[in-house]
């Protein structure tokens, strides 16, 4: 089975002397709920000024808290000022990159041709992507909820069909940051249709394995209700997690 996948996105939040603090107080909370990482798996996603203070508490402490990065180059290497490569995040042992999220959709332009180039970047350097889709308002009044974020999925993933390991978040735009989180049954009739795309594109098992999260609005307060659906194996949270208490709250959640 999927083991559940509690992910928390900082987004621009926490510099690395406020991570460090942050982080080893949800190593504390977590050890005192006596959290089973085998049972759900929790992972933090910091700013790329914090990922190697992150990494190197973690691995200082032994924490199985998990880490990754909000994002990677398509590149390699080269004449790309700003931009952050692969193997920069591979050479601090980051596991996870969260690729087109839709703020960086939305804010930095990133279309699904540039979202195909991350994915396979992420793979060069064995890297697993944390690939969001989701659609806007606007889209879900004029196409439906699912026709948008399974078209992102089939984009992102056009050339990369090789890949074996992918992590795969369902964004309602309309839900993140609003308050107005999606029905639980939303959430899984989308990530139904997603999962049938990668049985299509990845074929079965990487399919079965591959975990479908759910991100807008998630709290401790509605977290269970997305669990308990077939086919959401967690979450991806913004606000929630930068507060150490919700955060570790919903990490005791579980299928
Ligand atoms: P909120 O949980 O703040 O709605 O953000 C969701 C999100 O964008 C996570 O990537």
């Amino acid at each position: 089975g999927r083991i559940p996948f509690i992910a928390g996105n900082w987004k621009m939040n926490l510099d690395h002397l406020q991570a460090i603090a942050f982080v080893q107080k949800l190593a504390w909370s977590l050890k005192d709920a006596k959290h089973d990482f085998a049972t759900t798996e929790v992972a933090v996603f910091p700013p790329f000024t914090d990922l190697r203070s992150v990494q190197t508490l973690i691995s200082a402490d032994k924490l199985e808290l998990g880490f990754g990065a909000q994002d990677l180059s398509q590149y390699d290497s080269g004449a790309y000022t700003g931009e952050i490569s692969g193997a920069f995040l591979k050479a601090l042992d980051v596991p996870y990159v969260i690729i087109g999220h839709s703020e960086r959709r939305q804010y930095h332009g990133e279309t699904d041709a540039v979202l195909a180039a991350k994915v396979a970047a992420a793979m060069r350097h064995g890297i697993v992507p944390v690939l969001c889709v989701g659609e806007t308002a606007d889209d879900l009044e004029k196409h439906g909820p699912s026709a948008v974020p399974v078209q992102q999925l089939r984009d992102a993933l056009a050339g990369n069909e090789a890949i074996t390991e992918i992590v795969v978040a369902y964004e309602p735009v309309w839900a993140i940051g609003s308050g107005q989180a999606a029905t639980p049954q939303q959430a899984e009739q989308v990530a139904a249709e997603l999962r049938a795309v990668l049985t299509e594109l990845l074929g079965e098992d990487v399919a079965q394995a591959t975990r479908i999260l759910y991100g807008g609005s998630v709290k401790s307060g509605n977290i269970a209700g997305f669990l308990r659906e077939p086919n959401v194996d967690g979450a991806l949270v913004g606000g929630a997690s930068l507060d150490i208490a919700e955060f570790a709250s919903i990490a005791q959640f579980s299928k």
